[in-house]
């Protein structure tokens, strides 16, 4: 699934500019005009990158950057700072607040995109397009197809996310709220207990290679790959 990028800029020409280029390059664009609209949104659904303007109306970029890093759901999504500023003393500030990456204006089509695709490269590792290659399974998401053992293993689209999603986060566990923030990319409407079915679901499809125990239940707290 193409990575969602929320775009909070309060100049509608930049908005219009920056949701253009985002989506030309295959992503989803959802838009904010304030940091308010921005929070909205993000309660709703995790997005997969923030393009976060600076100087906006009311709250700045700044302080959404931090107010987002404080919270324990949000303090992952990869942020990439916007601004006229050019000062270096600013830039600390920016990356400071917590932002990965930033980014001055005016900025080329090409630049924006060549830092989106580093920072979800590193930030994101689930929405890249490379192949995981992990315990004789290998993930490749540019052709959709996952081989166990070089066995090819059918997925339903649920299925291939979320084990993309644990090859390229092994060891940890994630509760099932957490997932359906990472995987579906809602915690609101869809059920806990659907966790639980794709689970199975995955489970029985790598059971023929084996590999089915690598998806571990931690009681009482949620899943876990481990590629011990
Ligand atoms: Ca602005």
């Amino acid at each position: 699934m193409a990575a969602n990028i929320l775009v909070v800029e309060d100049e509608p020409a930049i908005q219009e500019l920056l949701v253009l280029n985002v989506m030309q390059c295959g992503y989803r664009a959802t838009q904010a005009h304030d940091a308010p609209s921005a929070l909205a949104h993000i309660s709703r659904a995790l997005p997969d990158l923030i393009l976060l303007d600076w100087m906006l109306p009311g709250s700045s970029g700044v302080e959404l950057a931090r107010r987002l890093r404080a919270e324990q759901r949000t303090r992952n999504i990869p942020i990439i700072m916007l601004t006229a500023r050019t000062d270096e003393h600013d830039k600390i500030a920016g990356l400071e607040s917590g932002a990965d990456d930033y980014i001055t204006k005016p900025f080329s089509p090409r630049e924006l995109m060549a830092r989106i695709r580093a920072v979800l490269r590193r930030r994101a590792p689930q929405m890249s397009e490379e192949t995981v290659s992990l315990k004789g399974l290998q993930l490749s998401p540019a052709t959709h197809r996952v081989s166990a053992h070089g066995t090819s293993i059918d997925l339903g689209p649920t299925e291939f996310r979320l084990l993309h999603f644990f090859m390229t986060h092994t060891e940890r566990v994630y509760s099932r709220s957490q997932l359906l923030d990472q995987v579906w990319g809602d915690h609101v409407f869809v059920e806990e207990r659907t966790v639980d079915v794709h689970i199975r679901r995955l489970r029985q499809a790598l059971e023929p290679s084996g590999l089915d125990s690598i998806i571990q239940t931690v009681r009482g707290s949620g899943y876990r790959f481990s590629s011990d």
